[in-house]
């Protein structure tokens, strides 16, 4: 890497989808910390369908986002296609400056507990790992293969979904059940979202002052997927998701914890194949199988119209939300913050009130006027006599990401 080269390429591949930004790491001028000054972003989607898109927004020139549509065969003729957009704004992946493309890799088993220079036997590992995350691991391996491909002297960096839950204890991880068996097929409670988690948890710190080794934070990552995390120090200490992101609060789609009989119960009484009850639980369930809508703003709009179902599904989503809050005070035993993020995290002031409501009895509290706030920046949502901090914190992923692959390629 030549002392010039200060961008970062990151990518999260999805199974037909790739979504990237390229950053500029250069120190700011006044000498701090990585700036992470967005390039450009953008996003390939229905790879392999004849009605393909591309979006493209050139930050860099100030330029107006492209799209264009039409067949994209695979992840290579992608990724050539990303490639030729950042070209045409002088931002090719031929440039000297960039330093390295970090990948989103989900699931990085054990083995991973921190960012990675990617080499054969990396590649390896994340492949024998196919088994615990046969929807993510393969297509973040193509993406990294075809990256690859295209720029072989560059140094390729995994950022793990799973690895910032690394630190759980034991007894938080695993499940009781017959360890043999777990430990046969490697099940246990990895955790997903950790780049978030990490992320929302030190800037909370951030924004209370503070060094994260300070703080207890519990952190609820509200997207389409949701997870709460409780982090002691900088610590991941428990976390909803599981063996999969099945697991923990209600999502848009998924209905996080339910009993596991319920799933025998589908097979033997409804009939339905183990698929059906993958579908079921991952993509028909959740606020969208409760309501038929997975989109907060729309829940929000029917139960201001007095619609019954939503009202039920918003009340379900809180419930859960709230049960996970007083779990992981009590995980916790001193919560200093509780962070909301993600688009319904940062965006549904309307969860964020319900959610804390009642619980002032443990400290918590929202002021409704900084509550209605609508900002990018992390913000403090609690009253000044609240114990515990109530923080609004915008998720950054690709930031997290590009900071952890430029400072392992400097190191
Ligand atoms: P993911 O990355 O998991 O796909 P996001 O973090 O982008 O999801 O969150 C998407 C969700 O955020 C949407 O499904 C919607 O429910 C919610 N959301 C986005 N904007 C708003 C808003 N202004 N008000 C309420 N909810 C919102």
């Amino acid at each position: 890497m030549t002392a010039t080269a200060t961008r970062v390429l990151v990518l999260n591949s999805g199974s037909s989808s790739v979504k990237y930004q390229l950053l500029d790491m250069k120190p700011d001028s006044a000498g701090g910390s990585a700036a992470g000054t967005r390039l450009a972003v953008g996003l390939v989607e229905r790879i392999g369908e004849e009605t393909s898109r591309l979006a493209h927004t050139p930050l860099a020139t100030g330029g107006d986002k492209r799209e264009t549509e039409g067949p994209i065969a695979d992840h290579e003729a992608a990724l050539k296609a990303v490639a030729a957009e950042l070209s045409a704004d002088g931002l090719g992946l031929d440039s000297p400056q960039l330093a390295a493309i970090g990948h989103r890799v989900v699931h990085g088993g054990l083995k991973f507990t921190a960012p990675t220079v990617i080499d054969d036997a990396v590649l390896k590992e994340i492949e024998r790992l196919v088994p615990v995350a046969p929807l993510h691991n393969p297509a973040n391996i193509t993406g990294i293969r075809t990256a690859q491909a295209l720029r072989p002297d560059l140094p390729q960096v995994a950022v793990f979904d799973t690895a910032f839950h690394t630190t759980m204890p034991e007894y938080a991880a695993r499940y009781a059940i017959d360890v043999a068996t777990a430990d046969a097929h490697r099940i246990r409670r990895y955790g997903f979202h950790g780049t978030s988690h990490a992320y929302v948890s030190r800037k909370t710190a951030e924004l209370l002052g503070k060094d994260p080794s300070e703080v207890n934070v519990i952190v609820l990552h509200l997207g389409n997927g949701a997870s709460a995390s409780a982090v002691a120090g900088g610590r991941c200490v428990d976390t909803s998701m599981g063996l999969t992101p099945l697991e923990g609060l209600v999502m848009g789609t998924r209905s996080g914890d339910i009993d596991p009989a319920v799933t025998f119960h589908l097979k033997r009484v409804a009939g339905m194949s183990e698929d059906d009850v993958d579908v079921l639980l991952n993509k028909k369930s959740g606020l969208v199988g409760l309501c038929g809508d997975n989109d907060m703003r729309e829940i929000r709009r029917r139960i201001d119209e007095g619609d019954e179902r939503a009202r039920l599904a918003f009340d379900i989503y809180i419930h859960r939300l709230k049960k996970y809050i007083g779990a992981y005070t009590a995980v916790l035993g001193r919560v200093d913050a509780v962070a909301f993020t993600a688009g319904v995290g940062e965006n549904a002031a309307p969860v964020r009130a319900a959610a804390v409501a009642g619980l002032e009895e443990m400290g918590l509290a929202v002021d409704a006027d900084l509550n209605a706030v609508r900002s990018g920046e992390p913000r403090l949502i609690s009253p000044e006599y609240a114990r515990v901090a109530v923080a609004v914190v915008p998720t950054d992923e690709e930031l997290e990401i590009a900071q952890q692959t430029y400072a392992l390629v400097n190191a």
